[in-house]
């Protein structure tokens, strides 16, 4: 009998070879120092290239956050030229993060003719600045008619300039942000952009009331830890629900899926760790800083996390890291799985965004410090982050709101889609102490000392127990916001996270300031401005199991937000109060707001629409035909057996109804799905949402769990598609 496509594929696999490249095998890899950043313009190709005037100008840019000065444009660009033609790159494009969440570009060589006609290389001061992408089927969430769908990229140079690599040439990009003529945001860059100022803005004038006159800047930190899946490519192939959705539709539980815990920090497999070395060794030349990688909880399931960076580099930095993994990846017959639930019965796929504020002294703000007016400091800076979380809680549930995120959000190893923040014992104590501390005539550095704010740089000792299942977690000198999906560009959730920390420090600096005119010391201000912030957002704050039901119960109690779907939590970005916070952040306009959520329901109906075609071929193109070969030898072999012995064996029988009956059950199934889409296919997409969240998803899980049925019914011979113990056991 020739082979099927699965035992192919298994025999393929079982044939691979780790990937040894001749340039990093054998000993023969380079330092990471020596190729650090070798593919971007960095600051020393800078100062070896620019005059010393261009190059200041361009600082002034790239770290003080002024508006470029254009006429340095062309000299800059002459030189980004010159040393992207001794990389040997032909063409260049401006790189966007469209609405999409995914990156776009189009390319241009630098091909121009000269005087006689002769072919050169060029490239301009314009065209470094602005790109013109025809751009009118990007979405843009009708926020330009079709007339006038031009918008155009706009170089964004505190982001730098690199080279990628292809197989036959090299493209230099430039990160760019991506805006309508009216100078409406069409990209997820711009926005961030935008809360980087305004959380700047707001927060160096809290730094000045400390008496911090040195600090010119303030900008968020972000490093997000990336999680993912690598499955064979030959696996991948075979399964059109991998392909078209990134995850699978259908698949009966394996014996072995993570009971025994024994893949978490376990050695790497060698074909895994060719692949993780060569992607870093690529993401080094890009000056991309990862830093850690290890095996995560499920089998096939890794991470791999960078050092973190400014927010909009971190950004930029990610999106490249989730592409430049992918083709790594291909190349070593992997196919690399970013979606948040792959596999059902399997741990889910994050990406944990840890965020900071940091000045351009280099203070982290959220790092307890040596004297009780910097603790003061700190707490102020804790306890208005709390305050954000607490009153935009909405937002940023809805700002992590895709289909994909809904398998994980709630499950129970994820984060739940309640918002809640973790401080650990501590710091808990110490919110406590202040809250419940009445206010009395001591002095307070007194005070200070006894409320143990004194000596607070304990605090890191105190975290070595984490609270991994808060969606929000302190961790010593940061946050960590966990609920982010694997999939997701985080310039959307960082961006929520900057507005509403903004809008929060706004608050807390009148507050404060209204104190301190009353006549209170600075100290005393700031402490009672933290008592009643650690007052007032004591409902968000949750040290216990929140993957439990008493916390489900008790978040209800406490009144928070438990948005368990995507449409539901979509409704959170335009309520008035998140329109508020955008606005007045200056963050975006109420009608940009509008376009975002419109894309981002779309996006969610698509994807659902897509996956229940997906399965619905599923079950009939492969899964019912593999079922009815499988009932028509059962049923051969209960003839043959008749025949001999007169009568029908009883066993064979059941066998045979089993799987007569599951088939008969999924025809209905998918006949039931068929009518709910069609039902509500005339419905708009506000009221359509949900009935996909409530009705079709059940409906889709009805036949799922019909399918799984008849794989463990059907002969394993027959069964088309790889299954989950062969996908997830890679070698
Ligand atoms: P942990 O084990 O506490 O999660 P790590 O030191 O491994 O901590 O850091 C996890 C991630 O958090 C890394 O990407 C790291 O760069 C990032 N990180 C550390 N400090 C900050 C900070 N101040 N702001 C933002 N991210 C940070
Ligand atoms: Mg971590």
């Amino acid at each position: 009998m020739p082979l099927s496509a699965r035992q192919f594929a298994v025999q393929e696999v079982l044939r691979r070879q780790d990937r040894a490249l001749p340039h990093l095998s054998g000993g023969q890899a380079p330092s990471i120092s020596s190729v650090y950043g070798a593919s971007t313009f960095s600051d020393v190709v800078m100062q070896a290239k620019l005059p010393k005037s261009v190059y200041n100008k361009l600082q002034d840019t790239i770290r003080r956050g002024q508006p470029l000065d254009k006429s340095i444009a062309d000299v800059v660009a002459h030189a980004v030229k010159e040393w992207a033609i001794e990389k040997h790159t032909t063409h260049f494009c401006h790189w966007f993060q469209p609405m999409t969440g995914l990156t776009a570009e189009k390319h241009d060589s630098f091909l121009a003719f000269g005087e006689h006609g002769e072919a050169m290389e060029r490239f301009s001061g314009s065209q470094l600045i602005q790109g013109e992408p025809d751009a009118s089927s990007f979405p843009s969430g009708g926020m330009r008619t079709t007339f006038e769908a031009r918008g155009y990229t706009a170089w964004d140079p505190s982001s730098p300039i690199f080279i990628m690599d292809g197989p036959n040439g090299r493209t230099m990009c430039v990160p760019s942000v991506f805006i309508s003529y009216h100078g409406e945001a069409l990209d997820k860059k711009t926005p961030l952009l935008r809360s980087m100022r305004a959380l700047n803005d707001a927060a160096l004038p809290v730094l000045r009331l400390f008496g911090n006159t040195t600090a010119a800047r303030v900008v968020p930190t972000v490093g997000p830890e990336q999680e993912y899946f690598l499955i064979d490519r030959a696996f991948q192939a075979l399964r059109p629900d991998l392909l078209s959705c990134g995850r699978t539709l259908v698949g009966a539980r394996p014996p072995k899926g993570q009971q025994l815990e024994d893949h978490y920090f376990g050695s790497i497999k060698s074909r895994v760790q060719a692949f993780m070395q060569e992607a870093e060794f690529e993401l080094y030349k890009l000056g991309i800083p990862v830093k850690t990688r290890h095996n995560e909880v499920a089998p096939a399931q890794f991470e791999c996390a960078p050092i973190f960076e400014e927010a909009n580099v971190a950004a930029d930095h990610n999106q490249i890291v989730m592409e430049v993994m992918r083709q790594v990846a291909r190349r070593h017959e992997f196919a690399l799985l970013l979606h948040e639930k792959p596999f059902a019965g399997i741990n889910g796929s994050g990406k944990h965004n840890n965020w900071s504020m940091m000045d351009s002294d280099g203070r982290n703000l959220l790092e307890p410090g040596r004297s009780p007016r910097e603790n003061l400091q700190f707490l102020v800076f804790l306890t208005a982050t709390l305050q954000a979380v607490h009153r935009r809680a909405g937002v940023l549930r809805a700002a992590i709101a895709t289909s994909g995120n809904d398998h994980r959000l709630g499950a129970n190893e994820a984060p739940p889609a309640i918002i809640s923040a973790y401080l650990g014992a501590q710091l808990t104590r110490i919110l406590d102490a202040i809250e419940n501390n009445v206010e009395d005539a001591e002095e307070t550095q007194e005070r200070l000392l006894k409320l143990g704010i004194a000596n607070l740089p304990d605090v890191e000792q105190d975290y070595t127990d984490r609270n991994r299942t808060s969606p929000f977690a302190f961790t010593g000198n940061k946050f960590e916001f966990r609920a982010v999906g694997s999939s997701a560009a985080i310039a959307h959730p960082m961006t929520v996270l900057n507005a509403a920390v903004a809008e929060s420090l706004v608050d807390v600096r009148g507050r404060i300031q209204r104190a301190t005119e009353s006549g209170m010391p600075i100290e005393q201000a700031a402490l009672h401005v933290v008592r009643e912030l650690a007052r007032e957002t004591k409902a968000i704050r949750f040290e216990g199991n929140n993957y439990s039901d008493e916390w489900v119960a008790e978040a209800e109690r406490r009144g928070l937000l438990n948005l368990k779907r995507t449409p539901e939590a979509l409704e959170q970005l335009i309520r008035p109060e998140a329109i508020e916070m955008f606005t007045s952040t200056g963050v975006l306009s109420a009608e940009e707001v509008k376009a975002r959520y419109h894309i981002d329901l779309e996006r969610y109906l698509k994807d659902l629409d897509i996956e229940v075609e997906t399965l619905v071929d599923l079950a009939r193109a492969h899964i019912i035909p593999a079922a009815l070969q499988h009932q028509t030898r059962v049923a051969q072999a209960i003839d043959a057996v008749q025949r001999v012995k007169g009568q029908a064996p009883h066993t064979q029988m059941e066998i045979l109804d089993a799987c007569t009956g599951e088939i008969g059950r999924l025809g209905e199934r998918l006949e039931a799905l068929e009518k709910l889409v069609r039902d509500v296919s005339g419905l708009d997409e506000k009221a359509r949402a949900p009935r996909y969240a409530y009705d079709v998803a059940p409906a889709m899980e009805a036949v799922r769990e019909s399918c799984d049925r008849l794989e463990v019914l059907v002969q394993d011979s027959l069964w088309p598609l790889p299954k989950y113990q062969e996908m997830l056991s890679v070698s």
